[in-house]
């Protein structure tokens, strides 16, 4: 039965980090052809750039809590080099992303991004645990969630 998958863009090479790089994974890759041949949707995002934020960007990190906390505007999201408030921009990404990935059962998402991280978030200095702003709206879906890390739990 055909299904809708998530997958963060960067690990499908696209050079949408905050750094202008990508985190292109020959595994990621494989695994999503295979998907793809087997008759899965697969979408590709990027919930920063969604959110407007631009590619490169300065590097920021959640404060204060994980995403499921900022979803109850309990923390937010800061800017690295001047402290700004992002959050909107990180809400509004991973609701665009989502809308995008509507229905996807599963996600394979990029390890330990303040959006994108699974169980591990960049947060408070360093990773921490908890998901990103993204993947904390998925979880809250049931949708299956997975990292470049975690691979081989995903099922074909
Ligand atoms: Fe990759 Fe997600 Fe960061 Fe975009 S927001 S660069 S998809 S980890």
């Amino acid at each position: 039965m055909p299904e809708t998958r998530c997958v963060s863009a960067c690990l499908l090479g696209r050079a949408c980090r905050y750094d202008g790089a990508s985190k292109q994974h020959s595994d990621v890759q494989a695994r999503v052809e295979a998907w793809r041949a087997e008759g899965h949707r697969v979408v590709a995002v990027c919930p920063e750039e969604l959110g407007g934020l631009g590619t490169p960007r300065p590097a920021a990190e959640l404060r204060g809590g994980d995403g499921a906390a900022v979803w109850r505007g309990e923390a937010r999201v800061e800017r690295l080099h001047d402290s700004a408030d992002v959050t909107e921009a990180f809400r509004s990404g991973a609701i665009e992303a989502g809308r995008l990935a509507e229905g996807a059962t599963m996600a394979l998402l990029k390890a330990r991004s303040p959006s994108c991280g699974v169980g591990e978030a960049h947060r408070d200095g360093g990773p921490k645990p908890g998901d990103g702003v993204f993947a904390s709206l998925l979880r809250e879906r049931g949708v299956t969630l997975r990292t470049e890390e975690t691979l081989s739990a995903a099922k074909r």
